[in-house]
């Protein structure tokens, strides 16, 4: 407990919440499945960073995180790897099925790096990625969501549009990961192109989803004028929940 507390304080990291689980000091720590176990060794990744130690067990024990780490930090194998061993925990998906475990990301670039991030350690565990974003025509990404990945990566404009044309559903989806959502835009883009309408499309994705899905949230910045928003798509109020900052 006390080594725990100590190690919190040298990595300056704040949790909250309740019987949050210790964090792992090492991949084979992390009851990480073989295949993504190997995946690390050829990237050459010789420890988890600090943000990944301290959020996979909690996820990984199915509670809910809002992670929040500066950029190059790692966020992004953060709620990945949960993803990918709870989708591999499942009995692969049949034709036309949706997705068990979505990622949200703001932008396309985004969408398009955590997909094949996704891709790289997922293929290897027979776990299927795709990514849905807009600005590109519909039909292909229609294709790709008839094969049916298990991980889907998605702008939430784009998906908002691809169910209300039932091209995808999300009644088995029970994993959320929210990445950046909370990014700070800079003033001159703001006037260029307001922001308006990204908070209701998630509020519409989540509406599609389980009411007992789990959720985690990452981001790079926490401003407080969105925390009460960000915070109201954790998926239960009433659970435990973590809020780690380093
Ligand atoms: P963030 O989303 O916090 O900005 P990323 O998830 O994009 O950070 O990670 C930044 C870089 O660090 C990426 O190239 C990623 O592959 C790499 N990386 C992630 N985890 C590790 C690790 N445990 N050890 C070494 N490099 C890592
Ligand atoms: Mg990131």
């Amino acid at each position: 407990e006390q080594q725990v507390e100590a190690e919190r304080k040298r990595l300056g990291v704040v949790v909250h919440g309740e019987d949050v689980p210790k964090p792992v000091g090492s991949f084979v720590q992390a009851s990480l499945p073989e295949h993504v176990l190997g995946t690390l060794r050829a990237a050459g990744y010789d420890a988890p960073t600090p943000i990944q130690r301290q959020a996979w067990p909690i996820a990984m024990s199915g509670r809910d995180v809002v992670g929040l780490a500066e950029t190059g930090s790692g966020k992004t194998l953060a709620y990945l790897l949960p993803a990918l061993v709870h989708a591999s925990a499942q009995p692969p998906l049949k034709e036309g099925e949706g997705p068990l475990c979505l990622v949200l990301a703001p932008t396309r670039e985004l969408a398009c790096q955590i997909e094949s991030e996704a891709a790289r350690f997922g293929a290897p565990c027979g776990v299927r990625t795709a990514a849905v974003y807009g600005g590109v025509p519909k039909a292909e990404q229609v294709a790709l969501l008839r094969k049916a990945p298990e991980l889907l990566v998605a702008t939430p404009g784009r998906l908002n549009e691809l169910l209300s044309k039932k091209k995808t559903e999300l009644t088995r989806c029970a994993l959320l990961a929210l990445d950046e959502a909370r990014r700070r835009y800079s003033r001159e883009a703001a006037e260029i192109q307001p922001r308006l309408g990204f908070e209701p499309q998630i509020s519409a994705i989540l509406g599609h989803m389980r009411h007992d899905r789990q959720s985690l949230l990452f981001s790079a910045t926490w401003p407080a004028e969105v925390q009460t928003k960000v915070l109201s798509f954790l998926s239960d109020q009433g659970r435990p929940f973590l809020f780690l900052s380093l």
